[in-house]
């Protein structure tokens, strides 16, 4: 049995919104309850987990907080859960018990309801699905069909703004994993390392690249434009104020959340095309270890990073991988592929973020920076695999191309082919 999940926009009418909305803020409220307790109690010099504090709720909730009962069990225990990994995270850091931070409201929350509570029923004459979950008298339509056979294991219901979704997860069977690798070909055993930049969203040791589609640099600059217009608008802008939001805030709010939901359904697109592509035609892919916090400081590469979500796009790879049985490599946090040259090993620890090109003290080559590192992380797999690969061929790469180019990526032979050459030439 293997685990896979499918996410759906589902269309809530406005009591079901009503009750998705109580079921977000009840989940806040038992987490921060927690919290507050937990905080109390390190004070105090006690100590009590996850577990302990959902006891203390469950005992206190039916005197205490009754609208808890209005809305699914789970929307008050899952953020249990939550909050004993958050205590243990702060336990393995220092080892002392620290104090635990709020959630605060957002716009982007979500839930988990246990598969047991929750059914999906088909409506007979127009076949349309829809998905029951308790407490609620009429079941919220799904936008899309349930794209799994197995059985449903969980659903997670989370919102942008005004949009809702439910994303499920379904353990489906050896049979229709089968099915499922069928359909991703596979080739010759061919290895592949990956480097994810900033000029170019990925960079592979084959000699090509890909760009981030247009797109989303286009739609993410008028996103900016419409949070700006939404903040001008009329509405409470402090915690107390009475102000009412006008008609012209929700206005606002709506379209702002259907530009975040735009550009969202583009970048899944972008990583679900790129990394069926790259499983389809590699056995054996290595990526580099992504500290993502520590590259957020950084602000040049935040602002790329969160235009890709190159973490999303290295789970996906992974996850198909894993799906289809090629190997996975995540290489070591501290294996410096961006330092090393490609072509005689020589460390130089010069080289800044802002140098595009790489120049070897060494054999006085000049390489570009991302390529350079593609290359390190290809050897570097081989290295670790310890097996001969086949060559990728200039027929391999035109297939590749191809298959990009069915997919509508924005991609792009760049200059790294010539580089490649004169490197190989050497
Ligand atoms: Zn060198």
């Amino acid at each position: 049995m293997k685990q896979i999940s499918q996410k759906i926009k589902i269309e809530p009418n406005n009591i079901q919104k009503t009750y998705l909305n109580k079921c977000f803020g009840c989940k806040r409220f038992a987490y921060n309850w927690g919290v507050e307790q937990y905080n109390e109690n390190i004070k105090k010099g006690m100590f009590k987990n996850g577990y302990d504090l959902k006891k203390q709720f469950n005992s206190l909730k039916r005197e205490k907080f009754p609208f808890v009962y209005d809305v699914t069990k789970y929307a008050t225990q899952q953020p249990f859960i939550h909050l004993n990994k958050a205590i243990k995270d702060t336990l393995k850091k220092g080892g002392k018990p620290i104090e635990l931070a709020f959630k605060k409201k957002s716009n982007n929350e979500s839930f988990y309801i246990g598969g047991d509570q929750i059914k999906i029923v088909t409506k007979p004459h127009s076949n349309k699905q829809y998905i029951k979950i308790p407490l609620l008298d009429k079941p919220i339509k799904l936008t899309e069909k349930i794209k799994y056979d197995g059985k449903i294991l969980s659903c997670t219901i989370s919102h942008i703004y005004s949009i809702y979704f439910v994303s499920f997860t379904f353990a489906i069977s050896e049979e229709e994993l089968l099915n499922k690798k069928a359909k991703l070909a596979i080739f010759k055993e061919k290895a592949l390392g990956i480097d994810l930049g900033v000029k170019s969203a990925l960079t592979l040791s084959v000699p090509f690249s890909i760009h981030l589609p247009e797109g989303i640099k286009r739609e993410s600059k008028k996103l900016i434009k419409l949070s700006r217009q939404l903040d001008r608008k009329i509405h409470p802008r402090t915690k107390g104020d009475q102000t009412k939001k006008s008609k012209n805030y929700l206005k606002a709010s709506f379209r702002l959340a259907k530009k975040h939901l735009r550009i969202l359904n583009m970048k899944t697109d972008f990583i679900e095309k790129v990394s069926s592509v790259i499983v389809k035609n590699f056995d054996f892919i290595c990526m580099e270890d992504l500290n993502v916090k520590g590259m957020l400081k950084n602000h040049h590469l935040a602002r790329a990073i969160s235009e890709v979500s190159f973490y999303k796009l290295k789970e996906k790879i992974h996850s198909k991988c894993d799906m289809v049985g090629k190997y996975f490599l995540s290489a070591d946090r501290f294996f410096a592929s961006t330092k090393i040259c490609s072509n005689c090993g020589n460390y130089n620890s010069q080289i800044k973020l802002s140098d595009r090109k790489f120049i070897c003290d060494n054999c006085n080559i000049t390489i570009d920076r991302d390529f350079n590192a593609a290359i390190n992380l290809y050897n570097y797999l081989i290295k670790k695999v310890g097996r001969v690969t086949a060559e990728f061929t200039l027929a391999d790469l035109t297939a590749l191309i191809k298959d990009f180019d069915v997919n509508r990526l924005s991609t792009s032979k760049v200059e790294t082919r010539n580089q490649h050459n004169f490197y190989i030439n050497l």
